[in-house]
C-alpha cells in the first residue's frame, strides 16, 4: 500500500492516544472507488453456485463460502505449504482497511479475487495475488448504531453467489452487490421496527436463497432467521426462534409448543418475555447438508440472561441456545436440539456448526459438531438430532455432565446464583466463542480456539428493562471484577486463559493444547499440508503440526488477530490470508500483552506464501502516557454515582477502570484530553462524535449524570496520572 495510506492510519492511532480523538473513532475517508468500466459486468465474475460449492474439492485454489464448503470444516486440500516447507512461509502483501476497530471476516476467494468485510460492514474486493483494491463498498452505517453492538462494529464476511456479493450490515440491511463493480444491485431492511437488531454474521446462500439472522438479545430482541431470493431480494420465508405474545396467534406450530416452555410472572407489573424480546438471536453459525437438504442454524441466549426474571415460572424456554435443523425452502423445522435448557448464563449455541462423517463406536455416522459457550463439545446425528456425545473441552462447573439418555445437562444446583453470587465456568465469554474451529480429515481432530474464563454471576436487585441499553438482569459491574471507588473487590476470579486445542470428537478428549498469552485469539484453518494456522491476540500467525501441536513457524504480524485465516492459490502459488485488527469482545477485555498495546490497531488484510519476506511491515508506537487531568471535581458521593453510571452506560465499550491504562480499541477515558472534558456534555448528550460511533446517550443520561461521570473520570485519571508520575518517565 502507499506510504500515504500508512501514514493516515498511524496518525489516527496517535490521535486516539495523545490528543484523544475519543469515542469518535474518526477514520480517514478512503477515496471513492474509480468509476466502473462502461461495459456491463461479465457474468463469469465470481459465478459461484451450489454445484460449485458442493464440488469445492475440485478447485482447491478457491475458498467459495464462509467455511469453504457447506460442511464448514475450514479444511483446505492445498498442500504446497506443508510441515517441511512452512519454514519458508513469509509476508507477500498487505491491504490497509484504514480502520481501527475489530476485523473478524473470513474472506471468500474465487477466480483470483478476494472478498472481505471490515468494521462498519464495509466490503473490500481485492486482487488475491497482489492485494490491489478492485473496489470497496461502504454501506454508510449510522455511527449511532455502534451502541447496539455488544462486541464491536464487526462483520464476519460476505457470501458470493452467481456474480453477486452479499453483506449483512450492522444496522440490519442485507445488500447485494455486483461482484465485478461493487455497485448495489438490491438492498432490503431485514429488521424494521423499533428493536435495534444488529447483523455481524456472514450470510449463507442455499438453493438461490440468502439466509441471514441477527443479534441483539441484550437489547430486547426476539430472534429470527430470514431467507431472501438471491436474485431479487424478495423475502421467501422467516422463522422466529422464540414465541411472541401468547395471547396472539403463533407463527408456527413449533412456536405454540415452545410457548408452553415459557412461564411469565403472574404479577401484572413484572416484565414479560415478549416485551423484553426473549432473545434466541441467530447471529452467527449456519451449515447445510445438500444430501439431507437440511439447513442448520444456532440460536443465542435469553433476553435478559437471568431466567428467574425472564421466565419466573421456569421452563426450558425453547428455542433459546438451540441447534435448529430447517428445510431451506420453507424454514419448516425438521428437528431441534436445545443445548442449554433455560439458559441463565448467556450461553449461546450460535458457535460454529460443523458437519463431518465420523466413525463412532465402530459405526460411520453423519454428524454435526459444536463447541458452544457452555464448554461441552456436542456431537449429534445430523439426520435426526440424536445426541451422540457431549464431553467438556474446557473447565465446566455449571453442569456435572450431559445425560446422553435424556440429552439434557445435569446442572450443578450449588452453583446457581438464584440466592446469591456464584462463580461459574465457563462465563459469558464462553469456553469457545464465534471464532471458527477447523476439522482435519487427516487427523480426525477438531481444532478449537478455546478459552477458560469464568464469571461471578448474581441477580440484579431490581430489574427494569432499559430500551436501547444492555439488559442482563445480572448484578455487579459490567467490568467483571471492577470494585468501584472506595469499594473492595468482592471476588478475584482465577486468571483467564486463551488457547488452541486439538479435540478428538470420536473419543471426547483433548489431544493437545497450546496456551496463549492473550485470552482472545483468532479462528482456525486446517490444511492437507498437515498444518493448522491461527493468529493470536499478541500478534503472531502460528503454523502448527496438526497431529502433535508443535509450533513449526510463527510470524510477528504487528497487530492483534481475531479473524480466521483462509488459504487459496493463484497461478500455482498457495497463499494464507488473514485479517489483522483487534476488537470484538476485546474492546471490553484488554489485558497486558496484546499487540495493539505496542503497534496500535491499524486494520489490514495480510497474505503469506512460501519464500515471502521475513518481516511484516509495522513499527512500534511510543508507550501511552496519561495527560495531566483537569482539577478534581465533586465529593466521594458524586464520584461513586459517576462510577455506577459509567459502569452501566460506558464500560461496555470503554472498559472497566480496573484494567491498566491501555491503548484500547475504543479509547481508555483516562487518556482524555482537557478539550474532551470540556466537550463531554456535547459528546454524551448531543452526539458531537456520533458520526464516528460514539452514541448520543441523551435518552438515558442527563446533565447531572454527565457531571457525575466526569467527576468519576477525573478522579480515575488522577489516580492513573499519579501512579505514572511516581513510576517515573520511561
Ligand atoms: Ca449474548
Amino acid at each position: 500500500m502507499t506510504s500515504l495510506a500508512r501514514r493516515a492510519g498511524v496518525l489516527v492511532l496517535a490521535g486516539l492516544t495523545a490528543a484523544f480523538a475519543a469515542c469518535s473513532q474518526e477514520e480517514p475517508k478512503r477515496p471513492e472507488s474509480p468509476p466502473a468500466a462502461e461495459s456491463t459486468p461479465a457474468p463469469t465474475v465470481a459465478d459461484i453456485d451450489g454445484t460449485r460449492i458442493v464440488a469445492a474439492d475440485a478447485e482447491p485454489e478457491s475458498w467459495l463460502s464462509y467455511g469453504r464448503t457447506y460442511s464448514e470444516q475450514r479444511y483446505s486440500p492445498l498442500d504446497q505449504i506443508d510441515t517441511e516447507s512452512v519454514s519458508r512461509l513469509g509476508f507477500v502483501w498487505e491491504y490497509e482497511t484504514l480502520t481501527n476497530r475489530g476485523l473478524e471476516a473470513s474472506p471468500i476467494v474465487v477466480d483470483g479475487r478476494l472478498f472481505a468485510t471490515g468494521s462498519w460492514s464495509t466490503v473490500y474486493a481485492l486482487d488475491a495475488k497482489t492485494g490491489a483494491e478492485l473496489w470497496h463498498y461502504d454501506p454508510k452505517v449510522p455511527g449511532k448504531w455502534g451502541r447496539y453492538a455488544c462486541c464491536d462494529v464487526v462483520n464476519r464476511g460476505v457470501a458470493v453467489w452467481k456474480g453477486r456479493v452479499y453483506v449483512g450490515t450492522l444496522d440490519g440491511r442485507l445488500v447485494a452487490l455486483d461482484a465485478a463493480t461493487g455497485k448495489v444491485d438490491w438492498e432490503v431492511d431485514t429488521i424494521g421496527g423499533e428493536v435495534p437488531y444488529t447483523i455481524t454474521g456472514a450470510p449463507r446462500v442455499v438453493k438461490d436463497k440468502v439466509i441471514i439472522g441477527n443479534g441483539g438479545a441484550e437489547y430486547g430482541a426476539r430472534g429470527f432467521v430470514t431467507a431472501y431470493d438471491a436474485a431479487t431480494g424478495e423475502r421467501v420465508w422467516r422463522i422466529y426462534t422464540v414465541p411472541g405474545d401468547p395471547s396472539k396467534p403463533f407463527e408456527s406450530p413449533e412456536l405454540e409448543k415452545a410457548a408452553a416452555t415459557w412461564a411469565a410472572s403472574e404479577d401484572p407489573a413484572a416484565p414479560k418475555w415478549w416485551e423484553i424480546g426473549g432473545g434466541g438471536t441467530a447471529w452467527d453459525s449456519m451449515a447445510y447438508d445438500p444430501d439431507l437438504d437440511l439447513l442448520y442454524v444456532g440460536t443465542g441466549n435469553g433476553s435478559p440472561w437471568n431466567r428467574w426474571v425472564r421466565s419466573p415460572g421456569g421452563g426450558d424456554n425453547l428455542f433459546l441456545a438451540s441447534i435448529l435443523a430447517l428445510n431451506p425452502d420453507t424454514g419448516a423445522m425438521a428437528w431441534y436440539y436445545q443445548v442449554v435448557p433455560g439458559d441463565t448464563w448467556d450461553f449461546t449455541a450460535t458457535q460454529h456448526i460443523m458437519l463431518a462423517e465420523l466413525e463412532i463406536g465402530g459405526r460411520e455416522r453423519k454428524v454435526l459438531m459444536q463447541a458452544p459457550k457452555d464448554g461441552f463439545f456436542y456431537v449429534l446425528d445430523r439426520a435426526t438430532g440424536e445426541l451422540l456425545s457431549a464431553e467438556p473441552f474446557v473447565k465446566v462447573t455449571w453442569a456435572s455432565h450431559v445425560d446422553l439418555a435424556t440429552g439434557r445437562p445435569v446442572e450443578n444446583a450449588d452453583l446457581l446464583y438464584k440466592d446469591g453470587p456464584s462463580f461459574v465456568q465457563p462465563g459469558p465469554a464462553g469456553g469457545h466463542n464465534w471464532q471458527p474451529m477447523a476439522f482435519s480429515p487427516q487427523t480426525g481432530l477438531v481444532y478449537i480456539p478455546a478459552l477458560d474464563a469464568g464469571k461471578l454471576y448474581s441477580q440484579e436487585e431490581s430489574f427494569r428493562f432499559r430500551k436501547g441499553s444492555w439488559n442482563r438482569a445480572i448484578g455487579g459491574a459490567v467490568g467483571a471484577s471492577g470494585p468501584g471507588p472506595g469499594g473492595a473487590p468482592a471476588f478475584t476470579p482465577p486468571p483467564s486463559q486463551g488457547m488452541l486445542e486439538a479435540f478428538d470428537p470420536a473419543t471426547g478428549t483433548v489431544r493437545w493444547k497450546i496456551d496463549h498469552p492473550v485470552i482472545l485469539n483468532g479462528g482456525v484453518l486446517a490444511t492437507a499440508g498437515g498444518l493448522v494456522f491461527q493468529g493470536t491476540g499478541d500478534g503472531r500467525l502460528l503454523a502448527v503440526r496438526a497431529d502433535t501441536g508443535e509450533i513449526l513457524k510463527e510470524i510477528a504480524v504487528k497487530g492483534g488477530i481475531l479473524a480466521p485465516p483462509v488459504t487459496y492459490a493463484v497461478e500455482g502459488r498457495q497463499y494464507i490470508a488473514v485479517l489483522s485488527g483487534w476488537g470484538g469482545a476485546g474492546i471490553q477485555a484488554i489485558g497486558p500483552g496484546t499487540a495493539i498495546e505496542t503497534y496500535g490497531n491499524e486494520g489490514r488484510v495480510l497474505a503469506f506464501a512460501l519464500d515471502g519476506a521475513p518481516e511484516v511491515p509495522g513499527e512500534p508506537l511510543p508507550p501511552v502516557r496519561v495527560p495531566e487531568p483537569p482539577p478534581a471535581e465533586g465529593d466521594a458521593a458524586l464520584i461513586a454515582q459517576g462510577f455506577a453510571l459509567y459502569d452501566a452506560n460506558c464500560a461496555m465499550c470503554h472498559t472497566a477502570m480496573s484494567t491498566p491504562v491501555h491503548r484500547g480499541v475504543v479509547p481508555d477515558l483516562r487518556l482524555a484530553s482537557a478539550s474532551t472534558y470540556a466537550e463531554l456534555e456535547a459528546i454524551v448528550l448531543r452526539g458531537a462524535r456520533e458520526a464516528g460511533g460514539m452514541p448520543n446517550l441523551s435518552d438515558v443520561l442527563g446533565a447531572d449524570d454527565v457531571a457525575a461521570v466526569r467527576a468519576f473520570l477525573i478522579d480515575e485519571s488522577w489516580k492513573a496520572y499519579r501512579a505514572q508520575e511516581a513510576a517515573g518517565t520511561p
